[in-house]
């Protein structure tokens, strides 16, 4: 022995010599470790593992050991050397690597990857015992609004308080995990029957209307919940879980703060929309969204003056997907910020290709959803696409629909300010089918009024229309803006438009969109 045995077991010399090393075991390994060892060393003259041992005190240490047999010439076994060293701190640092790995450093719950290894488990148990297992999706009802207007650090606290919550409502069997974001899962099992988890459910969103997550300011943050059953809902993890999400999707159309359990037909509508959901998700890193571009044209001259993005979805199964259909569902996930992002750079680079070619292609007109404006990144998401593609700010136009300005009124004016102050257009898209204040409209930065197609469509038959689309001329350029008529499919809508100063027009008549090299052709010819 030498200082570090010493050091490592509490023993010193006088007290060793002599003994038998048996007397460091501390009895957490069997007779057949010790067996295995001692078979090893016989066979191969050498044995290396790890092994807990008892120090002088009392306390285990666990430590990696190696033990050789000496031999004579003769080959026979002199004595046996073992070499150990104290591996806790190795043991501790390990431990926590494996922690940081399956639990979500936030709240300290159970990761995604931990979590689907309970599932498992679960699962498998209830197989055997013939019980079932519930898993509870749940996710925050409007918890970006939390982090958007208070910040991600409020957002942080309310997650953390919201998850010890979820622990001190749930058994000390079940799991609560945190997928990421707002979404949280929880696992119970032994379950007989599912009112035991409506009760649970029950018990998780009452305590959430009744108590505020009281931070400095008091504010109470609701849930929706979706939940199915293991074995009737799905046979493993990964559809009970996306049963469970689609459940939730039905709770929130719902109307928020509520729980629903899964049924068959879940699988036709919410996870339709959950599958396009997903898919959209992808569509961007996959470039599948398309840029299509319809012509806009001056009413005096006749002349092409720029023309609207109208973004399409190359969809892999579907073909091409109109705005229609994911562009709500863009807004409600948020998905509409990366995708507005996408859509001003890939066209504005475009634009700009065309007019250092010197193309001529006009104004660029892109739509900016009511979510993308209110979030206030606006700004930036038209600043980086302007400095990445070096399109002239003149350039561009951005249409913003009259109710995403009138909701907030006050706010949208330093916006669209700050916008006007880099030198790009603005423009009222839909105009008509909102509530514009007028006392707001004259203190807005605008250039152009956009006609909402439902007063074109029925012009120059409808009295009423033309009385409105006549109001609507008078209005914009008295407050000297252009005015554009969009949604035109005939010479007679044409006429009366023309007839009544319209300064500009888009529709069928003269242009459908078209996708980008298509228009590209167009500006060439011109
Ligand atoms: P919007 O901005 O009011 O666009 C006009 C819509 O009318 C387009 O539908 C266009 O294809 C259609 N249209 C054009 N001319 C005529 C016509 O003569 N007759 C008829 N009946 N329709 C005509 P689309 O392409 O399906 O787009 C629908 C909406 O989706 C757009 O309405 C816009 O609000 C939104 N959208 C499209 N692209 C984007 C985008 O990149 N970002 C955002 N946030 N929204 C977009
Ligand atoms: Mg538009
Ligand atoms: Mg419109």
């Amino acid at each position: 022995m030498n200082r570090a045995f010493t050091e490592v077991t509490g023993y010193s010399e006088s007290e060793v010599l002599g003994c038998n090393p048996r007397m460091l075991q501390s009895g957490r390994q069997d007779q057949d470790f010790y067996r295995e060892m001692w078979d090893a060393i016989a066979r191969d003259g050498r044995w290396q593992g790890e092994l807990w041992n008892k120090r002088k005190d009392g306390r285990l240490v666990p430590e990696s050991l190696t033990i050789s047999a000496v031999r004579d010439a003769a080959g026979n076994v002199m004595h046996y050397v073992g070499v150990f060293s104290d591996i806790t701190e190795i043991k501790r640092a390990n431990e926590l690597l494996e922690h940081q790995a399956h639990h979500d450093h936030l709240t300290g719950l159970p990761n995604r990857l931990l979590l689907e290894d309970r599932l498992l488990g679960a699962v498998l148990r209830a197989q055997r015992e013939q019980t079932q297992v519930a898993v509870l999706f749940v996710d925050l009802d409007r918890f970006k609004n939390i982090n958007d207007s208070l910040g991600h650090h409020v957002g942080d606290r309310v997650l953390c308080e919201v998850a010890r919550r979820f622990r001190a409502l749930t058994r000390e069997s079940d799991t609560v995990a945190r997928l990421g974001g707002d979404e949280f899962l929880i696992v119970m099992e032994g379950i007989a029957d599912p009112a035991m988890v409506s009760r649970i459910a029950d018990k998780i969103l009452d305590d959430l209307r009744a108590n505020p997550v009281s931070l400095e300011q008091e504010f109470f943050v609701g849930a929706s919940i979706g939940i199915s059953l293991f074995p009737r809902d799905g046979a493993d993890p990964a559809t009970l879980m996306k049963h469970a999400d689609a459940a939730m999707y039905r709770a929130k159309e719902r109307g928020r703060n509520a729980y629903e359990f899964f049924t068959s037909d879940l699988t036709q509508s919410s996870l339709a929309r959950f599958r396009m959901e997903t898919d959209l998700r992808h569509a961007i890193e996959r470039d599948e969204l398309r840029i299509y571009l319809q012509p806009q044209f001056s009413l005096k001259t006749g002349r092409r003056i720029g023309a609207e993005v109208l973004v399409r979805w190359q969809h892999p199964q579907q073909g091409l997907v109109p705005p229609g259909q994911f562009i709500p569902l863009a807004e409600e996930s948020g998905l509409i910020v990366a995708l507005g992002e996408w859509v001003q750079c890939a066209a504005c680079l475009r634009w700009a290709e065309w007019a250092y070619a010197g193309l001529n292609p006009g104004v660029l007109s892109i739509n900016v959803s009511r979510v993308e404006f209110r979030r206030g990144r606006i700004e930036d998401t038209v600043r980086n696409a302007l400095a990445a593609s070096s399109l002239p700010p003149e350039l561009l136009e951005l249409e913003i629909t009259e109710s995403a300005i009138m909701s907030q009124a006050e706010q949208s004016i330093e916006v669209l300010h700050h916008l006007r102050a880099m030198g790009i257009g603005l423009a009222i898209d839909d105009f008509g089918t909102g509530y514009s204040s007028l006392a707001y409209l004259k203190r807005l930065p605008l250039n152009k009024l956009k006609v909402d197609q439902s007063f074109v469509r029925d012009l120059p038959g409808d009295l009423e229309d033309c009385a409105i689309v006549r109001a609507v001329i008078a209005l914009g350029h008295s407050l000297e803006l252009k005015v554009i008529a969009e949604g035109v499919e005939t010479a007679d809508q044409r006429w009366f438009l023309t007839s009544e100063g319209c300064d500009e027009m888009q529709g069928y008549l003269r242009g459908r969109p078209m996708p980008a090299d298509d228009f590209r052709r167009l500006v060439l010819e011109a």
